[in-house]
């Protein structure tokens, strides 16, 4: 497992300040209560030289609907969201080296809901072509997704990873690099940090949101690409017998990209034909060889060609 990063800076406070000076006071809600929405947001190369986010949009709008979810207050606008993200990994990045941020929503002010203040904190980490392992092992938790009058899986909150990372602490000890969640009725909700694929009768299958799965945007994406490709795309309860019998298997989200699963609970899969077919055409859409009309990528100005990280003005002097 690679080491957590620690970049020059973090944007935090509503400024770039050094990756030390990037703290959160014990007494905010933030840290007493775990209470944080966020998003985990992707940029690839593109041909043209320029370094582009996925679906930059479609996060923010995910961002705005768990924060409204968990009333915190978020009033900037998408235009601001962007020029934040552009000003950080436009400081931080390096030529060639593909990048990953994450954009946090702490609750740094208010008490139980009252007078509620939260502080946009983003960070961005080099992403390394080894951190993607070719095909997983993939083990089935009992540990199982929260509902939705609990812990919705709708809000994307850091608490409602405590369950994923017991399911992969569970995981490490049977050989499994992931872990499905099932929901409270035992059918399968998604993995730890990713939504579940499932290619069965030469359709494409996976549980839709109500499962208590996130609203994938990554799932949006393959259910494009399915559709060009003629492939039949179904958003269905999915048991947890039919991930035994199933033709192929994968993982995917914005991290997790499509994540090809090698065996199930120990037993092996057959090769895949459809989910590497889908894999591998996001992958080229992604990285501009092969666009596809949906899935969007937003330049960053700041990592346009010809401006490095050394001139960029995030302030590397
Ligand atoms: N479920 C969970 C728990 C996740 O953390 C993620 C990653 N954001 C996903 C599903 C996939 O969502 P997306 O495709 O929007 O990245």
């Amino acid at each position: 497992m690679a080491k957590l990063q620690t970049p020059r800076f973090v944007y935090i406070g509503g400024r770039l300040r050094s990756w030390e000076e990037a703290v959160l006071h014990v007494g905010c809600e933030a840290v007493t209560r775990g209470l944080s929405v966020f998003e985990g947001i992707r940029g690839f190369w593109q041909p043209d030289g320029s370094f582009a986010i996925l679906m930059l949009r479609q996060h923010y709008e995910r961002l705005c609907r768990s924060a409204r979810i968990l009333h915190i207050p978020f009033e900037k606008s998408y235009d601001e969201y962007k020029a934040i993200i552009d000003e950080l990994i436009g400081a931080l990045i390096e030529p060639g080296l593909a990048m990953w941020s994450r954009t946090t929503l702490f609750v740094t002010e208010g008490h139980w809901g009252e007078d509620t203040v939260a502080d946009l904190v983003v960070t961005a980490y080099n992403l390394y072509a080894e951190e993607f392992p070719l095909a997983i092992n993939l083990g089935i938790s009992s540990w199982r997704r929260s509902e939705d009058v609990s812990l919705p899986a709708r809000v994307k909150s850091a608490s409602n990873y405590q369950v994923g990372r017991l399911a992969r602490i569970e995981g490490r000890k049977q050989g499994c690099q992931d872990m499905v969640l099932l929901n409270r009725s035992g059918r399968v909700a998604e993995g730890t940090g990713s939504c579940l694929l499932m290619a069965r009768g030469g359709a494409i299958h996976t549980p839709s949101a109500s499962e208590g799965a996130l609203e994938s945007i990554t799932v949006n994406i393959v259910e494009a690409l399915a559709g060009s490709f003629g492939i039949e795309f179904v958003r269905r309860p999915v048991e947890r017998t039919e991930l035994l019998v199933a033709d192929e298997i994968a993982l995917c989200g914005t991290l997790a990209d499509i994540t090809l699963v090698k065996t199930i609970e120990g037993m092996p899969l057959r090769q895949p034909s459809i989910l590497s077919a889908i894999q591998s055409a996001y992958l080229k859409a992604c990285n501009g060889t092969e666009p596809h009309p949906f899935v969007e990528l937003t330049p960053l100005p700041a990592c346009s060609p010809g401006k490095t990280a050394r001139n960029s003005a995030g302030g590397k002097a």
